[in-house]
């Protein structure tokens, strides 16, 4: 796999588009007008197929690849022949509980063919915002990419209401890779990038190939918010990119339009790349460091200090002490037997559970609280150390 994007529109550009070999786990988002026709709602099988081929040379490589997929409600109405025209939010959902079984359908088959198991997870606004139901998804996304499943993930449209709900898969699929720590988001969209006019209106529109970071300018060929078309447009494109480019998730923006999406941006394809300054795990670990307000304080002894130190996780059995009333998710100061300040981190278990474990094996988590959680207190992507 090559550098992507022509040069010939380029900006100047002080940082190269990075190649797609670059990256270890990738979030693919395809808009519903890619998968379904908007005439008589068929499925356009065999440019899905590409997809997957494309999606499977990459899983073969030993990428971690998630797809976060729309056409619930394009489906959905499609086989309820319900007439063109807005939709109201209960026909839409109810659109949507039709639609989503014949989605998750398709994936499960095309990927299926290629060899590969697809897993199903429907997400709400509040799954990826409260920090306990967030840990919940993530850990089900983990173990999803650990037995090399491609999770595929769309909004719970079914239940989700307008005050609760993304409404469009960009954002979802932005906290989706912010989640899942992924370094690539791939928007897979009906235009091949952003451009600096609308290229509707304007003949001489350019392509921007590369966005390094995300300026008023930049906003502003976006469109305004909240116009009729900003719904999964450019608007919510280039939200979407703020938020994956703060948690250090790269992000491109690229043509569906065409068969094997992914190896044409490989190979040169126009498409917008936006560019993270950092990486996911140094992202969140900044954020775990400066924003989040601690809830208790686990106190470790010296053998936890040193593993800590070499960068390991910390396991319930380095754990002395338990303070503080926090539930599973909270940020905890983690102190050394001398009482200093070690690190800080999220802990993987409510307090009460915590002090029932502390100084225990792993092995016997399930039999001392009925139910078998993480073998770490803190894992080590949620851990930041402090220097000795
Ligand atoms: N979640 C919606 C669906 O599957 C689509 C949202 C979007 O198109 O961005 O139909």
């Amino acid at each position: 796999m090559v550098v992507p994007c022509r040069s010939d529109e380029a900006l100047s550009m002080s940082r190269k588009a990075p190649s797609l070999a670059d990256f270890r786990r990738l979030v693919v988002k395809v808009g519903s007008s890619l998968l379904v026709d908007s005439d008589g709602g068929r499925l356009h099988d065999a440019w899905l197929a590409s997809l997957v081929g494309d999606i499977a040379k990459l899983h073969r490589s030993k990428r971690d690849v998630l797809v976060v997929s729309s056409g619930a409600i394009a489906l959905g109405r499609a086989v309820l022949k319900l007439p063109p025209g807005p939709l109201k939010l209960e026909d839409s959902q109810a659109a949507a509980a039709v639609g989503q079984i014949a989605l998750a359908r398709t994936w499960s088959e095309v990927l299926g063919r290629e060899g590969i198991t697809a897993g199903q997870l429907l997400l709400t606004l509040q799954d990826t915002e409260e920090r306990r139901r967030y840990l919940n998804a993530r850990s089900t996304i983990d173990k999803l990419l650990e037995w090399r499943a491609v999770p595929v993930i769309n909004e719970n449209d079914t239940v989700a209401t307008n005050e609760i709900r993304y409404g469009d898969n960009d954002r979802l699929a932005a906290r989706v890779a912010t989640m899942a720590s992924a370094d690539l988001l791939v928007l897979l969209s009906d235009v091949d990038g952003l451009y600096d006019s609308p290229p509707t209106e304007n003949a001489t529109a350019k392509l921007v190939p590369l966005v390094e970071y995300i300026t008023a300018g930049i906003e502003a060929m976006a469109g305004a918010a909240g116009s009729e078309l900003s719904r999964g447009g450019m608007h919510t494109k280039i939200e979407a990119a703020k938020m994956a480019t703060q948690a250090g998730t790269h992000m491109v923006i690229a043509s569906g339009r065409i068969a094997h999406p992914l190896e044409a941006i490989a190979s040169g394809a126009r498409c917008t790349w936006f560019l993270t300054p950092a990486n996911p795990i140094t992202a969140r670990k900044k954020w775990i460091a400066g924003s989040l307000e601690p809830k208790g304080i686990l106190t470790i002894d010296a053998g936890a200090v040193a593993a800590l130190r070499s960068g390991k996780s910390l396991l319930p059995a380095g754990v002395i002490q338990v303070d503080g009333s926090f539930a599973r998710g909270d940020a905890v100061v983690i102190r050394g037997p001398d009482g200093l300040e070690v690190g800080r981190g999220l802990v993987a278990y409510d307090a009460q559970d915590a002090l029932k474990i502390k100084g225990r094996p792993s092995a016997d988590i399930v039999s001392i609280l009925g139910f078998g959680g993480r073998a770490e207190m803190v894992h080590r992507d949620d851990l930041v150390v402090g220097r000795a």
